[in-house]
């Protein structure tokens, strides 16, 4: 698969980036690096359209929307694959997550037709008096999309649905990894009838294209997906436009007395290790209640030994390879910091290649970094408590706050668990990386600024616009 980069039709680049297979390091296709001309013609294109764009009305928005759900249920496989080569991710995890951008397009078309506003009733106010006050809801503009490796498809999808949804042009700037996504991703846009002009498709380095992006006047909105340190970076130098940042974190999960170890152990094994632990929602801490800790440590660790781990193409795999060899070999790191200061090993450190085993941490300091930073790796911490108000402490105990997972049978500590639990999502009975996607999806604290979940995506990609009617 060769591409070139795609500002109103496609264009052939010189320079050229490498797309590795994270498993077996083989060159799986090459993409066009956008220089500053592009980036420079790339605004300007998407401000023009822009205009034109914001006009064409939410039924035919929403056709268009309709078509992308069924032509990437159509190239299913080929889609599933492609995420697999470029992004490591397990074949079986690359089809939920092509089956999710099915429902992702298929609720932004439904959401396209749902745009709405409210009536305001003036006449509260003595100087309202005599007006019909409303207001609706209009395009933010331009938005800039940047994404990460870790979802090629799904988190892309979350980005171009809801914005062309609401009526806004997108420049997207894949994250260099895994851009081949992308680029089937809008030729499959091409096919189901969008203007050539309302999506540009960049590639290359974050601080290279994205950046550039990010600090033009001409963009509304950037809308980010990636690590903190990145989302940071971006929100110092935006300037005045609207951020919706999804960031990181080190999810927890509570099992709080009265849960049975056996019944949840796969299940968090899963959110722990699927996709080695790439995932922003991933079980990385665990804290389990004293009454339980020995059976469940052993039971998972048991778990955790059985997982299928190697190579993503395989039917089997539930464990594939780490991104690259520089996040591999700083997830190495980590848990060697750890077991230096004074960490337990419960399943020794494997490294094959890419590929990490799962690995689980006992007596972790709260100072390691695989416990208070996002470890994005196939590492989970566990610890034990006593009383539940202390497990929520230790959760909150973070700069992170994403989804948690709270097991519990007391009803109480699912009302203190709702009210105290300093995260966007709180997960009752269920894991932390629960998320179907209209739900309204986002951080507090570190994890980022806004929310995503179409619906609320569009809250955040448009405007208000009021109107005060006095005949
Ligand atoms: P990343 O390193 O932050 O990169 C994300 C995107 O930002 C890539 O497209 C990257 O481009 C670009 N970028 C890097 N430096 C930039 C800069 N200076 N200016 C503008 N753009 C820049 O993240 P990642 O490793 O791809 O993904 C993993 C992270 O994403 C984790 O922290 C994970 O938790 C988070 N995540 C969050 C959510 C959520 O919904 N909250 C979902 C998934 C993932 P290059 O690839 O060219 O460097």
């Amino acid at each position: 698969m060769e591409y070139g980069i795609y500002i109103n039709g496609w264009r052939e680049k010189k320079e050229l980036m490498e797309v590795k297979n994270p498993y077996d390091g083989g060159v799986v296709g090459k993409v066009g690096v956008a220089d500053e001309e592009d980036i420079k013609e790339a605004l300007e294109v998407a401000k023009d359209a822009f205009g034109r764009w914001r006009k064409v009305p939410a039924y035919k928005r929403s056709e268009i929307l309709y078509r992308v759900s069924s032509i990437i249920d159509e190239r299913k496989e080929e889609l599933a694959k492609t995420i697999t080569l470029e992004g490591g991710k397990p074949i079986r995890y690359s089809r939920i997550e092509v089956a999710r951008a099915v429902e992702t397009f298929r609720f932004s078309a439904e959401e396209a037709k749902r745009i709405g506003g409210e009536y305001v009733p003036m006449d509260a106010s003595p100087a309202g008096e005599g007006r019909k006050g409303f207001y609706f809801r209009v395009p933010a503009g331009v938005v800039v999309a940047i994404t990460p490796f870790n979802f090629p498809l799904n988190l892309v999808a979350h980005k171009l649905g809801p914005s062309i949804a609401a009526g806004n042009t997108v420049i997207l700037k894949p994250a260099s990894a895994t851009p081949l996504t992308s680029a089937l991703l809008l030729e499959i846009f091409l096919k189901a009838g969008l203007p050539s002009d309302v999506i540009t498709l960049l590639f290359g380095g974050g601080e290279r294209v994205g950046m550039p992006l990010v600090e033009s006047e001409i963009p509304r909105v950037v809308s980010f997906t990636g690590s903190r340190d990145v989302g940071k970076k971006i929100a110092k130098r935006a300037g005045l436009k609207r951020l919706l940042l999804e960031l990181g974190s080190n999810s927890g999960v509570i099992l709080d007395e009265g849960i049975e170890p056996e019944k949840v152990v796969k299940r968090l094994a899963v959110g722990a290790f699927a996709h080695a632990g790439q995932i922003c929602i991933s079980v990385q801490r665990i804290v389990v209640h004293e009454s339980i800790y020995s059976e469940f440590l052993e039971a998972f660790v048991e778990e955790a030994k059985r997982l299928p781990a190697g190579d993503p193409m395989d039917e089997n795999t539930v464990v594939g390879p780490m991104i690259s060899e520089r996040e591999r070999d700083r997830v190495i790191e980590w848990v060697e910091e750890a077991k230096k200061m004074g960490a337990k090993e419960e399943i020794p450190l494997k490294v094959e290649g890419n590929v990490i085993g799962p690995v689980v941490l006992t007596e972790v300091p709260e100072e390691a970094r695989v416990w208070k930073d996002e470890v994005f790796a196939p590492v989970v911490s566990v610890v034990p408590f006593r009383k539940f108000e202390e497990a929520i402490k230790i959760l909150n105990n973070s700069s992170y706050g994403l989804n948690a997972g709270i097991y519990t049978p007391r009803v109480d500590h699912m009302l203190m668990a709702v009210e105290e639990v300093e995260t966007g999502g709180v997960i009752i009975n269920d894991y932390s990386t629960f998320r179907v996607d209209h739900m309204p999806y986002g951080g507090v604290k570190e994890s980022g600024l806004g929310r995503e979940g179409i619906k609320y995506a569009i809250e955040e990609l448009t405007e208000i616009r009021f109107v005060s009617l006095m005949p």
